[in-house]
């Protein structure tokens, strides 16, 4: 019995989180309005991956598939501040410090891959890096990078303004309905919901740490594994030697594992988290609540490295990453599924939102992108490999590469 369609639009997104509330803002722009967004909770909820009030945005990264890309995707927010009037990025400059030989290896991938993409960066011995931020206590044989265009991205206010922009633009929104079903026929995609079924040309899935379920319907896998993620808050008695303009955001590649953080921005309180905490999860056991051994890591570090940062603890936040088994994104069509289209960020593409929700708009509208996306794609051995082997901190030498 032919489904019901209550609806026809051009495009459909599935999720609404900061990917979601990007491609809803992007595709609209090329679609005239015509797309409706649709999200399981309240617009802004804090069940996802993508609300808080900072996340780090940079050009510094291990390789050029990203370096490549990052410049463009300060231009994106950038056009959404100029028609906001919203402060989106404030740079602060940033650090990746590594340890000894292997921190020598991180610094060398990092400028390569920046000179790859045209972006400066100055190298900081410890004694440097002491002399330009005291707050610091590091071993002699530290090193770091320095990039000054890195810098927090307020990540609260970028997805209220993709969605506001949107809205303007004729976007619809569709909150506390969640998608249970994807049909693929040759002239459409069928959206079933438990508020009806919605029908359209073209479909984003922006679905997180979700996908594997979003995706039911369509025979495809997704390998992504879930890891239960936090930050925490410190009200410091030292806000002004941690003001933004005294002190970056930073991540520390330590031999065990990769921590980071940021000034006080958001919360009159200093910020950090360690990288990929190791505690898999499934959505059914997840949960919002603290991991002391994760939190008590995470402070021991800060103790050793960045003492004057810590203070009352404000609060701790939980999330999950959505980690691919090589940790890069997923950025495709779906295989034998031409008008769907599919983004999963492994745990650090916030920085990316309004350049993904762009090249999603490429996808919908001309069925591909100008932009290097080859690495991202769904037909490589990470993603279609069942024994491809789970490497989160991109095989280089030291822990991960951080958010
Ligand atoms: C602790 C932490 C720190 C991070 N730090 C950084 C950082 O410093 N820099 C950086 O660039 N990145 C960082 N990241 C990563 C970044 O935040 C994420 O990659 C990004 O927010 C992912 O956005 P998303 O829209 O893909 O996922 P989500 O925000 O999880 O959104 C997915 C949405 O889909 C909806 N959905 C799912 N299934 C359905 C369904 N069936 N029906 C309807 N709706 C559905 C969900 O409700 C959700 O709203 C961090 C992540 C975490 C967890």
């Amino acid at each position: 019995m032919p489904k019901r369609v209550q609806r026809r639009f051009a495009h459909i997104v599935l999720g609404v989180g900061a990917i979601g509330a990007a491609a809803a803002y992007w595709v609209g722009r090329r679609r005239g309005g015509d797309v409706l967004a649709i999200e399981q909770y309240d617009l802004g909820h804090g069940l996802g991956a993508s609300e808080d009030h900072s996340r780090i945005i940079r050009h510094a990264y291990h390789s050029a598939d990203y370096t490549a890309l990052t410049g463009p995707s300060y231009a994106m927010f950038e056009a959404v501040q100029e028609r906001t009037g919203l402060a989106l990025i404030t740079r602060t400059g940033g650090i990746d410090i590594g340890i000894g030989a292997d921190g020598e290896v991180m610094v060398a991938s990092y400028q390569a891959a920046l000179a790859a993409a045209g972006h400066d960066c100055t190298v900081l011995d410890s004694a440097e890096l002491r002399r330009r931020q005291p707050q610091w206590h590091l071993p002699e044989d530290a090193i770091a990078v320095y990039q000054a265009d890195s810098g927090i991205l307020d990540i609260r206010k970028v997805n209220a303004a993709h969605i506001a922009l949107a809205r303007q633009d004729g976007v619809e929104f569709l909150d506390r309905t969640a998608v249970q079903r994807i049909e693929s026929e040759a002239d459409r995609v069928l959206v079933v919901t438990d508020r009806g079924t919605f029908s359209a040309d073209t479909l984003s899935v922006c679905a997180g740490s979700w996908t594997p379920t979003a995706l039911n319907g369509l025979d495809v896998r997704v390998p992504i594994t879930l890891t239960h993620e936090q930050v925490t808050y410190w009200s410091t008695p030292h806000l002004r030697e941690f003001a933004p303009d005294r002190f970056g955001v930073w991540i520390y590649h330590g031999p065990q594992a990769t921590y980071y953080g940021f000034p006080v921005y958001g919360e009159a309180a200093t910020k950090a988290g360690r990288d990929v905490s190791g505690r898999v999860v499934t959505q059914e056991t997840r949960s919002w609540e603290p991991d002391e051994g994760n939190r008590d890591d995470l402070t021991a570090f800060m103790a050793r490295h960045l003492p004057d940062a810590l203070g009352p603890e404000l609060m701790t936040k939980a999330c999950v990453y959505d980690l691919t088994p090589d940790r890069n994104f997923i950025l495709d069509t779906v295989p034998g599924h031409p008008r769907i289209a599919l983004f999963v960020g492994a745990g650090h593409a916030a920085k990316f939102a309004g350049l993904v929700g762009d090249i999603l708009a490429d996808l919908a509208c001309d069925g591909g992108t100008e932009r290097e996306i080859a690495a991202f794609r769904m037909d490589r051995p990470a993603i279609t490999d069942p024994g491809y082997p789970t490497d989160f901190g991109f095989s280089a030498a030291m822990s991960t590469s951080g958010p």
